[in-house]
């Protein structure tokens, strides 16, 4: 194997595209509540930044807290009707939504790579999955299951109503941003609630374009946006007296402040947090078919990704072999700009800070000794480029093994036996998701039913699918998105029971 201590892929630039988006593609640059688009109260804007280029796209709005305070207001006066409405009634809102987002399929993943740099085929994915999202909910909220109505107790029937919560404040982060928002706003909106969504700060445009999209088919203040920062925005969100529920995909410590700004009155709050998914990887694997399936495994969003895999455990017997051969793959994927071709696999971190933030921890591990198999750093700019990393040589406890990077790395590290490989896989504080690879039914099972994460793929990585939950166990929060599971989440249940003895 040849080792590299440089960069080695070469960014991909469209010097022939068109750009991909015109001014005439972009949402409204405001905050949207009660049904229309509005003015904030000040007269702040925040710069939307195309990371490819690092050009300024759009400018926002920054809510102040009497912004937020108005788009509650909206949600709360339009909640007893939205929740009166039966469930059909709500499924068919969900599935005219649908519609209009698939008739916009193109726009919207053209303004969503435009905003975060993701490779079109990653966008053409979110924007699917997010129609997907919302039709599954459309039919699930008509197919709800619980306890049978019947007496329990003696002349007594009881009788469990699923009600809405009420009003939820949705706090969204920008590696997902029009998919994430899509998960949070279609359980939420079936299960008779109204919202607040405040998107992440750098990346609005699609939420802002989906709120444009779809206003005629809600009615007025039944999906409120409110653009700003979390510290302010999210922040008045979380502790607002009238937020029923505050739900946050995010970093750590974002959920940390927002449960803490939420305990004071109490509210349900609902956390997707971060990941830093181990790879276990067994002797008998069939390492060909696991490097491959890393290829997307790790590298999809550009590693910004909450369940990539990006922590490798492989068997001390067949490390240098596997190694080999995930280099090789990660050698050839292919970096660039989105517009710069349908096979692009890998695009630009998010924001400057982040990709100091991804470049600062590379440059650590190598002072550090970790050795870098390929990549290693960042790529010519402009754009906030890193290559893709695989780091081997990584000794336990090494800070690129435990923290999430969140960016197109992999670490490799090594193990010796099964007891070994669980204890070091469970021994990250965050626990959302895992793989296991082996030939080996008997041990996939069982090694699977050790690890401590939300969701656990034997011989895969990163599928997902709207009927099965996601969400985290630990340091990567509690609540589920996706399936009934979430539909659970966004309400609650009334036991009534009447006494009818005679
Ligand atoms: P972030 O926490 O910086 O921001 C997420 C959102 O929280 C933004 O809208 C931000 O404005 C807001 N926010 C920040 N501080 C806040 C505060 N004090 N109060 C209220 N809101 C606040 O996260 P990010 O950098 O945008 O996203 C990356 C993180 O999200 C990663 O850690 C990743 O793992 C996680 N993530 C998790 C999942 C999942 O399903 N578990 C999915 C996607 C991303």
């Amino acid at each position: 194997m040849t080792t590299t201590t440089g960069p080695t892929a070469a960014v991909r630039r469209a010097t022939d595209a068109p750009p991909l988006i015109t001014e005439a593609d972009l949402p409204p640059a405001r905050h949207f509540i009660d049904g229309k688009f509005v003015d904030g109260s000040t007269q702040q804007a925040i710069d939307v930044v195309d990371p490819s280029t690092e050009n300024v796209i759009a400018r926002i709005p920054e809510a102040t807290v009497e912004d937020i305070d108005s788009a509650v207001a909206a949600a709360v006066s339009a909640k007893e009707q939205w929740a009166l409405r039966v469930p059909k009634d709500r499924s068919e809102v969900l599935h005219a939504v649908a519609d209009r987002l698939a008739e916009h399929t193109d726009l919207l993943v053209r303004l969503e790579s435009a905003n975060t740099g993701k490779p079109l085929a990653v966008s053409r994915d979110d924007v699917a999955m997010t129609i997907d999202t919302f039709r599954f909910m459309a039919g699930a909220v008509r197919a709800t299951t619980s306890l049978a109505a019947g007496d329990y107790a003696e002349d007594h029937l009881s009788v469990i109503l699923r009600e809405p919560l009420g009003v939820v404040g949705v706090i969204t982060p920008w590696n997902y941003p029009l998919l994430m928002a899509a998960w949070k706003i279609a359980p939420i909106l079936a299960a008779g609630n109204t919202l607040v969504i405040k998107p992440s700060e750098q990346t609005p445009l699609t939420t802002l374009k989906f709120a444009e999209l779809v206003a005629d088919l809600l009615p007025p203040g039944v999906v409120n946006v409110v653009n700003g920062y979390g510290a302010v925005a999210g922040a008045r969100l979380a502790e607002h007296p009238d937020v029923d529920m505050i739900a946050l995909t995010g970093s750590v410590n974002s959920g940390r402040a927002v449960a803490r700004a939420a305990a004071d009155t109490l509210k349900r709050v609902h956390l997707e947090l971060g990941g830093k998914a181990p790879v276990v990887v067994f002797e008998d694997a069939d390492l060909a078919a696991t490097a491959s399936s890393l290829r997307t495994g790790s590298f999809w969003n550009s590693g910004q990704e909450c369940g990539a895999a990006c922590r490798v455990l492989v068997h001390e017997s067949v490390a240098e072999r596997f190694v080999e051969q995930l280099v090789g793959e990660v050698r050839s994927l292919v970096v660039g700009e989105p517009t710069s071709g349908e096979d692009v696999e890998v695009g630009p971190m998010v924001s400057k800070a982040h990709f100091e933030r991804v470049t600062g921890y590379l440059e650590r591990a190598k002072a550090e000794g970790v050795r870098v198999a390929t990549g290693g750093g960042a790529l010519d700019g402009p754009g906030y480029f890193v290559a893709p990393t695989v780091l081997v040589d990584v000794p336990e406890g090494a800070e690129v093994a435990r923290e999430e990077i969140f960016g197109p790395v992999v670490t490799v590290e090594t193990f010796a036996d099964e007891e070994e490989a669980v204890r070091r896989a469970n021994d990250v504080p965050l626990g959302l998701s895992a793989s296991v690879w082996t030939e080996n039914a008997r041990r996939s099972h069982d090694i699977a039913a050790r690890l401590d994460f939300g969701t656990v793929w034997v011989n895969s990585h990163l599928v997902l699918a709207g009927e099965v939950p996601w969400g985290g166990f630990k340091g990567s929060g509690y609540g589920r998105d996706l399936s009934i599971y979430a539909l659970d989440d966004y309400s609650r249940t009334k036991h009534v029971m009447h006494n009818h003895g005679r």
